[in-house]
């Protein structure tokens, strides 16, 4: 535990797959979209589930998804930031630095500000030669400790 960051790891703003959202994969027909996506909608209609919040937060998702996915433009954007997405999330290095440029305290910790605002936490002993991979938990920011 606590080996490198420690970037909240809360992705509350990390928007849900809509193909999750929709329980199909990215090559589900539009047949099949829509029809999970009738099945769902019924599932989770507000009126059957009066002063429910979360079944309402639910409800606008499935639709905002099904919205995205139904219109072929739209759709393939979404693909693109999608693999984009997946693509930043595995170590992308973003930020280079190297260890003079970090500041240590007494305790051999250096705090690094991510560009989400979030602290990573260095570690002095984490560090080695070959260079040390940090990742933030809130953004998908990546840096390379050299
Ligand atoms: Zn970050």
């Amino acid at each position: 535990m606590d080996k490198e960051a420690t970037c909240s790891k809360s992705n509350g703003t990390v928007e849900g797959n809509y193909y999750e959202i929709l329980g199909c994969d990215q090559k589900a027909s539009f047949f099949e979209l829509k029809r999970n996506y009738q099945q769902l909608i019924k599932k989770y209609h507000p009126d059957k589930h009066e002063g429910s919040s979360s079944t309402s937060e639910k409800f606008i998702a499935i639709d905002k998804a099904y919205k995205t996915l139904m219109d072929e433009n739209s759709r393939k954007d979404y693909d693109t930031s999608l693999l984009k997405r997946d693509f930043d999330e595995h170590f992308l290095i973003h930020v280079e630095l190297s260890q003079s440029e970090l500041d240590f305290s007494e305790d051999d910790t250096a705090l690094y500000l991510c560009r989400c605002g979030e602290n990573f936490v260095i570690h002095k002993k984490d560090l080695n030669e070959g260079g040390y991979v940090m990742e933030c938990f809130q953004c998908s920011n990546s840096i390379l400790i050299k």
